[in-house]
């Protein structure tokens, strides 16, 4: 028998929603930084996010990857991931 839940699941840190994670898109924090995860592989601690404008949008204006890896991230760094998470986005649709 195969269910729904067969799938794993993350909660995106913008909107909090639970998706399974490969609709979302993986962030993580280790020895290089922190950058968006483009494989899904990546070693390191990860946060999940949307691949939507909207919860991109939230991310910086709330700074919520400071939230999620427990420490401050520069503002630089909020704009290359969100550049990035753009042209993610961009790709998904
Ligand atoms: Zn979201």
């Amino acid at each position: 028998m195969q269910g729904p839940k067969k799938f794993p699941v993350r909660t995106c840190i913008a909107c909090r929603a639970e998706k399974p994670k490969r609709e979302l898109c993986r962030i993580v924090k280790n020895a290089d930084g922190i950058f968006l995860d483009a494989t899904g592989k990546c070693a390191g601690r990860g946060a999940y996010i949307c691949r939507s404008e909207e919860c991109a949008k939230k991310l910086v204006q709330k700074k919520l990857l400071s939230r999620a890896f427990s420490e401050p991230v520069p503002q630089e760094t909020y704009e290359k991931i969100e550049a990035d998470l753009r042209t993610l986005c961009g790709d998904a649709q």
